[in-house]
């Protein structure tokens, strides 16, 4: 059943997760009236991001069902409120994972809403107003403008969603480690999906060394050739582990599964750190000795702050940088959600909401 609360009186069509396992379906539910800090969107595309699988099916156990997933929007305005005055109707926008925080605790003035204690996600969040907050796998948004942030003109709508999600994801811990000042350097990326991939672009569009640490050999080919990779370890053969240690500054760990932290540790220099993006349902094992003998360090970290998304969205207009995507119709939801369950994407899943590509055909024809 959809939730009820007052003001909630739009009318939305979207697709939703009923039980875990079960089938995504469309959905109708209520967002809100565009209050005076709101905009409205028509959503145009929406990412499938491998956190949108963690939450079908459960993973974490916090889901609350209906979830409607989807937190790598782009779309146009359609509606601001009378506070809004950085955006106008027929804006290129974007919004990813944040929907609410405190708006006054250390993290939200600075910029880093992510970290607010009280934060609140697109989707399978707790709205100011009580609501139970629903993705970007539906035809439109509300947003408060704080939580929204512009698409430069030059990047594909479609290419450009992920970047709400993975791309900042990965961008974030990058720029904190000081790896995209620093050319030259050896990044290495551990897992090839949709965040993996945006940090192999990123790290060759600042001038950096690239390792991809993959379970994949067919991914290959690809990450040197076309992502421009340096090097590709395959992590399940102990020669290519051994010939990497300790030739790694930094690496940022993607893998959305359970697996071994300790050959991936070897590969850091003395004094290396490996940050922990991916998020496997099961605690990982550490190894301290790995530690201990390089002096190295593990840490996590979560998307990145509105601020810096504006500013990751503006360097990839600049270097040109989008996700590569394969455009899906609404229609084929569950197949592309079984085919991420299965390693089989190159690099994300976009869902065409809007019908844009349908009605470009349509044009052609
Ligand atoms: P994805 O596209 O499915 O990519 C994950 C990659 O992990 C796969 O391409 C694969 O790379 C590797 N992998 C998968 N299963 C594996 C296994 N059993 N053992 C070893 N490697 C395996 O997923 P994504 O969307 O990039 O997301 C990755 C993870 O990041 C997810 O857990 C997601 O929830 C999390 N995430 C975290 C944040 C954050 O803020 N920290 C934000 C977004 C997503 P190879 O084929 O190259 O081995
Ligand atoms: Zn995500």
């Amino acid at each position: 059943m959809a939730q009820t609360t007052p003001n909630h009186t739009q009318t939305v069509s979207g697709w939703a997760a009923h039980e875990p396992g079960g089938k995504i379906t469309p959905f109708t539910f209520k967002r809100r009236e565009n209050g005076i800090d709101d905009v409205t969107i028509k959503i145009l595309y929406c990412g499938m991001c491998h956190t949108d699988l963690h939450h079908i099916r459960n993973d974490w156990g916090i889901t609350m069902y209906p979830l409607v997933p989807g937190h790598e929007i782009t779309g146009v305005i359609t509606k601001v409120g009378s506070n809004v005055s950085e955006f106008k109707v027929g804006d290129r926008v974007g919004v990813g994972c944040l929907a609410a925080s405190c708006l006054e605790c250390e993290f939200c003035k600075e910029s880093q809403e992510n970290y607010c204690d009280k934060v609140q996600f697109t989707y399978n969040g707790i709205f100011w107003d009580g609501s139970i907050t629903y993705g970007g796998y539906s035809q439109m948004l509300v947003a408060d403008k704080r939580y929204v942030v512009q698409v430069p003109e030059k990047l594909a709508m479609d290419g450009a969603a992920p970047l709400l999600c993975a791309g900042i994801t990965v961008f974030c811990p990058m720029k904190d480690n000081n790896m995209l000042n620093s050319p030259g350097k050896k990044l290495g990326v551990a897992g090839l999906g949709g965040l993996g991939h945006l940090a192999v672009k990123f790290g060759k569009a600042f001038g950096l060394h690239v390792t991809v640490i993959s379970t994949s050999p067919s991914k290959e080919k690809e990450a040197r050739e076309r992502l421009g990779a340096d090097d590709f370890l395959l992590s399940t053969n102990p020669t290519h582990m051994e010939a990497g240690r300790r030739t790694l500054d930094f690496i940022i760990d993607t893998v959305s599964a359970n697996h071994s932290l300790g050959p991936t540790l070897e590969l850091l220099k003395v004094n290396g750190t490996l940050v922990l993006v991916g998020a496997p349902e099961k605690p990982l094992q550490l190894p301290s000795f790995p530690l201990i003998f390089g002096k190295r360090v593990v840490k996590g970290s979560m998307i990145g702050g509105i601020k810096e998304t504006q500013e990751m969205m503006d360097l990839c207009g600049k270097h040109n940088i989008t996700c590569d995507v394969e455009v899906i119709n609404p229609d084929q939801i569950n197949e592309a959600i079984n085919r991420l369950a299965q390693n089989d994407v190159k690099y994300r899943f976009v869902i065409d909401v809007g019908g844009t590509r349908k009605s470009s055909e349509n044009q052609k024809n």
